[in-house]
């Protein structure tokens, strides 16, 4: 998977490396003094993680946790995202990295014990609400979960922090090293689903629908807390047909009912992505619809066809089983 793996100088004897390294033995092995030294430096196309993607194993400094934007995941409570990776093994065609960063390689931070304490000072800040610390807004959550090892180390901090809420955000399958868990009542395993025909053509090398509805079937029964994302909603002309097939085949698989939350959100951009997305993939039919620059510089559908789309999709949501107080729309209003 990984051509070259560089490696921070500080970490050649963590227990971690060793054992990363262990499930890469074809990969070449280079270390450095920081990972950004090398990483982003030099423009790297997106689309090379096709042919050419490495492994960066280093310690995150600076920023640790960064509060979300407004209207970002449950409404009247805190969010924050705190950067335990940057980037990702799979190639969705909208992702927000293809213009974010320069480079699509792949870091791995492992300081998770000091990623921790900055959530605690964030906590202890606010000793009276609700705070979510959302994993993944820089990767996927558990695509490498069993190698990065770290859902054990946030396990114990929520463990310990039963006020604070940690949201894993994924499209993956891999529940391997969430099977191994004790569930928490403020841990939510939260799976981004799109219809099929998005999924194969859009959400490149995802696993497939089913799959991931028998992965959330899996974790449900376990007893951990789910929450789904329906996001980014891509509209064309069978949208609706296909998203109520999609909650019916959803609805088949798991307790909708027991769901914590669900959100709906429409595909948008920041004005470099839209830019990114439109050279690396011109021909999509992702960019079909009308999009408009908003105020706040997001480019997405206009106002009136994204409260359409989402009431109409609400509506069939809760149709197919989903408790109306439990959906939210994110990023809207
Ligand atoms: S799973 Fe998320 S982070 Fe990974 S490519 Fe898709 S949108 Fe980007």
């Amino acid at each position: 998977m990984f051509e070259n793996i560089f490696i921070e100088n500080s970490l050649k004897d963590h227990p971690r490396v060793e054992s990363i390294l262990s499930r890469f033995k074809n990969s070449n092995v280079k270390y450095l003094e920081q990972y950004d030294n090398v990483w982003g430096r030099v423009k790297k196309p997106y689309l090379a993680k096709r042919t050419n993607l490495n492994l960066f194993l280093a310690n995150k400094k600076g920023q640790l946790v960064k509060e979300a934007p407004n209207a970002y995941g449950v409404k009247g409570e805190r969010h924050f995202y705190f950067i335990h990776a940057f980037n990702c093994i799979y190639e969705c065609k909208y992702c927000y990295l293809q213009g974010y960063f320069n480079s699509p390689d792949v870091v791995l931070f492992l300081n998770h014990d000091e990623i921790a304490a900055e959530m605690k000072r964030v906590l202890n800040q606010h000793p009276d609400e609700t705070v979510w610390f959302h994993a993944g807004e820089f990767s996927d959550s558990l695509a490498l979960s069993h190698i990065t090892g770290e859902l054990e180390a946030y396990w114990n901090f929520f463990k310990q922090n039963p006020k604070a809420k940690l949201e894993l955000r994924t499209k993956s399958v891999n529940i391997k090293r969430l099977e191994k868990l004790e569930p928490l009542e403020n841990v939510y395993a939260s799976f981004s689903l799109s219809p099929e025909s998005a999924t194969k053509q859009i959400d490149l090398k995802t696993p497939p629908l089913k799959a991931r509805i028998n992965a959330i079937a899996k974790a449900q029964a376990q007893g951990h807390k789910i929450g789904i994302h329906f996001d980014p909603v891509i509209y064309k002309d069978e949208v609706f047909e296909e998203y109520e097939e999609l909650f019916m085949a959803l609805s088949e698989g798991i307790d909708l009912g027991a769901v914590s939350y669900f959100s709906l959100g429409v595909v948008r951009f920041t004005p470099q992505v839209f830019n990114e997305a439109k050279k690396n993939y011109p021909d999509s039919d992702m960019f079909a619809a009308q999009f408009v620059r908003s105020s706040e510089d997001i480019v997405r559908y206009p106002r009136s066809m994204r409260a359409w789309i989402l009431s109409k999709l609400k509506d069939s949501l809760i149709k197919s089983g989903a408790k109306e107080q439990r959906v939210y729309l994110c990023m809207e209003d």
